[in-house]
């Protein structure tokens, strides 16, 4: 149960969302006023790890469109932080459509996307941070996007896929990227685009967005495991590593991934530093789990310092993110600032206000 403190905290939190909505007629075509966080009577910025974009420019190159208007940055999508009480949006574009491309063009997709991002970024700096994009298919230049990303633009990390057209992220040619990401102390956001290999099964088809849903954190779940048990986590131990939609499966399960080697030891190659299951309290996740009993899951299982709001604005996955976790009972004033914003701050190097 919360205490008194935070539920006055919660409830200053909720009285200004109500006003935020607008309570008459009259001020339906007012602006927004804009949700301010409150915990225990303090003011909390918010931080959204998990928020896409397009730059059309870009996707123009691939001969494509923007599928999806919402994705490209406009007024509306500030509006939006507003009323959902988010104050920094940390920016990432999804790469699955600049990942089979030449070396040229996937360097030309790049440049422009990660040089827009800077823009938007340096123009609402108090609103704005960004991830790279980084063409992965080829792992040097990808670590040379990175550093020039984060040194030359100011941008505080990437968004890389669970694997790279089939190609698992643990794979030694990927070595130079983590590397990179290692050295430069760069988030890198592992997001899923999809498990391609079960969509051609045919086993995620029908109804019930299957192929998201289940394909999605599938994927991430791989990707994750893979890291641990090829032992680019022991070979890369500063990684910072955030898994999208709360690591998918893999916090869920831990327990089996500690039990395989113990029920199976001749198909055990490798040594590992830790028990598995360890690896998962030095990554890092976002908080779509959907329900306090989902989140409350999570922190038991990876510690509250490793956990951070996402949205995946703009697909309304969910409005409720921030009372997602004001409202899940058990934690500590410090835990609800840490994930709402505190433990990205560090991550992103947020700026203070
Ligand atoms: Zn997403």
């Amino acid at each position: 149960m919360a205490n008194r403190r935070e539920m006055l905290g919660h409830a200053a939190g909720a009285v200004l969302a109500f006003i935020g909505c607008g309570l008459s007629p009259a001020s339906a075509q007012a602006p927004r006023r804009r949700r301010e966080v409150v915990v225990n009577g303090k003011r909390v910025r918010t931080v959204d790890v998990h928020a896409h974009c397009h730059v059309p420019e870009a996707n123009a190159l691939m001969g494509l469109k923007v599928q999806t208007p919402s994705l490209v940055i406009s007024p509306e999508r500030i509006e939006a932080m507003d009323a959902q009480g988010i104050d920094v949006e940390a920016l990432s574009i999804n790469p699955i459509f600049w990942y089979k491309a030449e070396p040229d063009l996937a360097g030309q997709v790049v440049k422009l996307q990660n040089e827009k991002l800077a823009e938007i970024c340096a123009a609402q700096p108090d609103r704005f941070v960004g991830l790279a994009s980084v063409a992965l298919q080829h792992p040097d230049l990808a670590a040379e996007q990175l550093e020039y990303a984060v040194k030359q633009f100011g941008l505080r990390g990437a968004l890389i896929g669970g694997s790279v057209n089939g190609e698992e992220l643990s794979d030694p040619k990927f070595h130079p990227f983590w590397a990179k990401a290692e050295q430069l102390g760069a988030l890198i956001f592992i997001h899923p685009q999809g498990t391609a290999e079960l969509n051609a099964s045919g086993r995620l088809k029908g109804n019930g967005v299957l192929d998201n849903v289940i394909g999605n954190p599938l994927e991430t779940t791989i990707a994750l495991s893979h890291l641990i048990f090829e032992g680019t986590l022991d070979a890369y131990p500063g990684l910072k590593i955030c898994g999208a939609h709360a690591g998918g499966y893999l916090p869920s399960y831990a327990a089996r991934s500690d039990q395989g080697c113990v029920t199976f030891p001749a198909r055990c190659t490798k040594t590992l530093k830790k028990k598995p299951s360890e690896y998962l309290r030095q990554l890092y996740y976002d908080s779509m789990v959907f329900t306090p009993e989902g989140l409350r899951h999570l922190i038991a299982e990876v510690g509250a310092s490793q956990i951070v709001l996402g949205t995946d604005y703009p697909f309304p996955w969910t409005t409720t993110a921030v009372d997602h976790i004001l409202g899940t009972s058990g934690l500590s004033d410090e835990e609800r600032v840490a994930i709402l914003g505190g433990n990205a701050e560090k991550l992103l190097a947020v700026k203070p206000t």
